[in-house]
């Protein structure tokens, strides 16, 4: 008999039918005669029970089938009253494929989060972190699918690249030190290369520079991959690996931005809901119960847009009327995530796209207004993290570019390839980034961004 998804049979409702399943053993219960296992296969949340009849079976196999085991069952699928399912299946036959002794961390239910995040290799074995990334995959499929249905075009930007787009100084270095295939001179001893690329090579933070490269060519393109970031601090909000999503897009202002931003979320928002509900219903019981509000809430909302200036007035008098903020907040400020969180969840209780940002703490490519304060960014703030994106109508004129480049000691050399996008037919264009990992806080209710990722990079945490 081929094997069938736990998925898939537990749908099934052709009961007398033989079946074969695979999968580990979750938990096992019972009485001195018929036993109770919940397998589970990672294809679903939810687990099959298998009943076994214990006279039936070798004491040798039932000895080996603990938690964590990997087993293979051949039975029939029946109709189930206790289980919690419609159909389960009675073992006829049962193979040990992978034992699993006693030193399994994941024995018992129930640990924190912070152990779980020690054993990472591990952990995609619970339900939580099932959930989580089955739902990560799912929203994968539907950042594409968003893109796709409007006629973006999915463009790969360099991970090693030679521009900091942020100007952040976060950069990862690349370098060929302590590879294998190191030079060495005439009398054998190592020739340090750091100059393969013939210039500092790093990694990238944000594939922004060259996206709009090419939405200058192709209209309207999304770029989805891999980023580092050298984040000094631990929050957690900040990976050193994340995945951004940059969609970038000519011809659109900063309103048209917005929309694009706001639709691009209720529409992952809503693909969560229509395709991943039992994971996100169980992380709701298990560990928030707002979530599944929170979100229903969020695709019924129009979220508020409101400039900078307007946003640290609301600030400054939530402190005249007592509110104890940890940093300072007036207008020129970097908002924390604790100010965005006030005005999201406190002061609009929906989620608030901010623009219009004095320009000294955004980047050099941003279109400045004709109050020369400001530049035309937004950042959309959501509740419970804060920014969740960041993006700007670009400055598209030659002249001004090429000024805050110079204000700011850009080194021009790096910059030629960027300005002639503005020299050669430059034209209006926006876009913004999305962390994958700060959409997933949002959609799944965990609170740390380490429990999103399968393998979080953070200071000091390389190894699996
Ligand atoms: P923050 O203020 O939280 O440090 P940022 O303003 O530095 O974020 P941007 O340069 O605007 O970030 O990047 C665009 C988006 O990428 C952010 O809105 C956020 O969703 C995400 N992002 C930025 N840095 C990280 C990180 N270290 N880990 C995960 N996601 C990140
Ligand atoms: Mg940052
Ligand atoms: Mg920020
Ligand atoms: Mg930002």
């Amino acid at each position: 008999i081929s094997r069938t998804k736990v998925v898939d049979l537990l749908k099934r409702r052709d009961f007398g039918a033989m079946v074969n399943v695979k999968g580990w053993v979750r938990t096992r219960r019972g009485s001195k005669q018929v036993n109770f296992i919940a397998l589970n296969d990672g294809s679903t949340i939810n687990n099959v029970q298998i009943v076994v009849d214990l006279s039936n079976f070798d004491e040798e196999i039932l000895k080996l089938i603990t938690t964590g085991a990997c087993i293979s069952v051949n039975g029939e699928l029946t109709e189930s009253i206790g289980s919690g399912q419609a159909a389960e299946i009675q073992a006829r036959e049962i193979e040990v494929l992978g034992a699993c002794d006693n030193t399994y961390p994941l024995q018992k239910k129930g640990h924190t989060m912070e152990f779980l995040r020690e054993i990472a290799h591990l952990r995609p074995r619970t339900n939580t972190f099932g959930a989580v990334f089955r739902i990560r995959h799912n929203m994968a499929i539907a950042i594409h699918k968003f893109f796709h249905e409007r006629g973006f075009f999915y463009f790969h930007t360099p991970i090693i690249t030679a521009s900091d787009c942020e100007g952040a100084g976060q950069m990862f270095q690349v370098t060929t030190k302590n590879l294998y295939d190191l030079k060495k001179d005439e009398n054998g001893s190592i020739i340090y290369d750091d100059d393969f690329f013939g210039k500092q090579a790093s990694l990238t933070v944000s594939g922004q520079l060259e996206g709009e490269l090419a939405a200058t060519a192709l209209g309207a393109i999304y770029t989805f991959g891999p980023t580092f970031r050298a984040e000094n601090s631990n929050t957690p909000r900040h990976l050193a690996e994340f995945w951004m999503i940059e969609p970038e897009v000519a011809f659109n202002d900063i309103i048209d931005n917005m929309d694009l931003a706001e639709d691009f979320i209720k529409y992952c928002v809503r693909w969560a809901l229509d395709n991943c509900y039992d994971d996100v219903k169980f992380l709701n019981d298990m560990f928030d119960k707002g979530l599944i509000e929170r979100l229903q809430g969020v695709l019924k909302e129009t979220f508020v847009r409101l400039p900078y200036t307007e946003g640290i007035k609301i600030l400054e008098e939530a402190v005249a009327k007592g509110h104890k903020f940890e940093f300072p907040v007036y207008w020129g400020v970097d908002l924390a995530s604790e100010h965005e969180r006030f005005l999201v969840e406190e002061h609009f209780k929906r989620p608030v796209i901010l623009t219009d940002y004095p320009k000294e703490i955004k980047a050099f490519y941003m279109k400045q207004n004709e109050d020369g304060k400001t530049v035309r960014a937004m950042d959309v703030l959501f509740p419970k993290i804060g920014e969740i994106i960041g993006g700007s109508e670009r400055e598209a004129d030659y002249d001004k570019l090429m000024t805050r480049i110079q204000e700011l000691n850009i080194p021009m050399k790096d910059m030629w390839w960027y300005l002639d996008t503005r020299k050669f037919g430059s034209c209006p264009h926006s876009g913004f980034g999305l962390g994958f990992e700060r959409l997933l806080l949002f959609v799944t209710g965990m609170t740390n961004i380490r429990d999103v990722i399968p393998f979080p990079r953070t200071p000091r945490n390389a190894e699996f």
